[in-house]
């Protein structure tokens, strides 16, 4: 049996040395009185006592084994403590998707009062939760132009800034924000900064480093891979998961499921061979789309010609598995094309290994104004392809097929 005097968690002492790759095959294993290779999956719910005194002192948090699935659980731990020392991070908690994840680190950072302040390029689903959702708790919000520093300096200049949010590179402009010098203005006026790093993948950049306070990931995405299970964590230091952000997630459940945890700690596994193909066919995927006639715009972070370069060049290590392209005819064009695309899935999913095609102004970025869009740079011909794992001249060959109806 698992010591129970072992458990819970916090990451065997991470092997500082060792390579990522390496730390995703090895990294957090709690093997069972099997011998195990392959990580087991604890699918229960609850956890039984040899004596009831081990009870009261597990409940007294006197004995550090497990109690009940809602508040921590092996397999869970396991994932947790293998995306901390990827990410380099005292403390991980994984919940049930990318939103939860958000929404509890906002939600265990902010009190009735604070500012926030966060780029109004920003997933769909963040933007609400800082616009509709925080003010009805007595929590106001500045959206400001995220690439603009002034903007954030200017912002905070409140006192009751507290907390700091951005997504970067954002959805679906692939927009890239200097996180260090964000970072820095947040520390001035005493703020944190959460950092949505889930275009990214921790593989690519790495906020904290960067001087972030806590990073969040849907890893629905790219650490899933293959479009199977919802998933999301939420990392930063032990001081402030065990103070602020755990007793939320504790109290309010937005639990992962083990079998979702176990699915996603293999996937992690196999992550870097994922998203470096990935990458690689990305990139020259977005150099051959600017040949094709009908593409009038291309935006990729690994491209020379990217609005941010400098930035990408400073803070991130690879570049993304993401294309955001312009095609003609506005609308309608995006979606004969979109139509046309016989081995590209139409999805607004993202991070598969099947490549997967969306068009923004109908789909996330719906609930926008049309002047809202402009502004974030979101035309009625941008579409976002999320490249997969297929060869790439099959994906070329597909693309300029698609293109001949523009
Ligand atoms: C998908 C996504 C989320 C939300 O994640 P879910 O797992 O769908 O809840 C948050 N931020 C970004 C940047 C995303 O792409």
């Amino acid at each position: 049996m698992l010591d129970s005097k072992a458990q819970p968690p916090g990451p065997p002492a991470p092997d500082a040395h060792l390579h990522p790759e390496t730390r995703l095959v090895h990294g957090g294993i709690l093997r069972s009185q099997f011998g195990e290779t392959s990580e087991a999956l604890f699918l229960t719910q609850g956890f039984v006592y040899d004596r009831a005194e081990t009870c009261e002192a597990r409940f007294k948090n006197e004995d550090p084994g497990y109690q009940y699935t809602r508040y921590s659980n092996p397999t869970v731990s396991m994932f947790e403590d293998r995306l901390a020392m990827l990410e380099g991070a005292e403390a991980c908690r994984a919940v049930a998707t990318g939103m939860a994840a958000v929404n509890g680190a906002l939600m265990g950072l902010v009190k009735a009062g604070d500012h926030v302040v966060a780029p109004r390029a920003m997933f769909g689903s963040c933007r609400w939760i800082i616009e509709e959702m925080l003010p009805r708790f007595g929590v106001t919000s500045t959206l400001v132009d995220g690439t603009d520093l002034d903007q954030w300096r200017k912002a905070a200049a409140t006192p009751n800034t507290t907390v700091f949010f951005l997504e970067t590179p954002c959805n679906p402009t692939l927009e890239v924000l200097d996180i260090a010098g964000i970072a820095a203005i947040a520390h001035e006026v005493g703020a944190l900064l959460i950092v949505d790093n889930v275009f990214a993948t921790p593989l690519y950049q790495r906020p904290l480093a960067l001087g972030a306070d806590v990073v969040v990931y849907s890893a629905t995405k790219h650490i899933d891979g293959q479009g199977r299970c919802m998933g999301g964590a939420i990392l930063a230091s032990k001081v402030l998961i065990e103070e602020r952000i755990q007793l939320y997630l504790r109290m309010t459940g937005p639990s992962i499921s083990p079998f979702n945890a176990w699915v996603l700690l293999k996937s992690l596994e196999l992550m870097p061979v994922r998203i470096a193909r990935q990458a690689e066919t990305a990139g020259r995927l977005a150099d051959a789309m600017l040949g094709i006639p009908g593409v009038t715009k291309v935006i990729y972070p690994g491209r020379k010609d990217h609005p941010q370069a400098d930035v990408i060049a400073r803070q991130m290590s690879g570049p993304s598995t993401l294309i955001a392209f312009e095609v003609t005819g506005g609308k309608a064009g995006a979606f004969r094309f979109q139509n046309a695309l016989k081995l590209v899935s139409i999805s607004n999913n993202l991070g598969d290994v099947k490549s997967l095609i969306t068009h923004p102004a109908t789909t996330t970025h719906s609930r926008f104004k049309p002047e809202e869009r402009a502004d974030l740079g979101i035309s009625d011909g941008m579409l976002r392809l999320s490249v997969g794992l297929e060869h790439i001249d099959d994906l070329v060959a597909d693309l300029k097929q698609a293109a001949e109806v523009l």
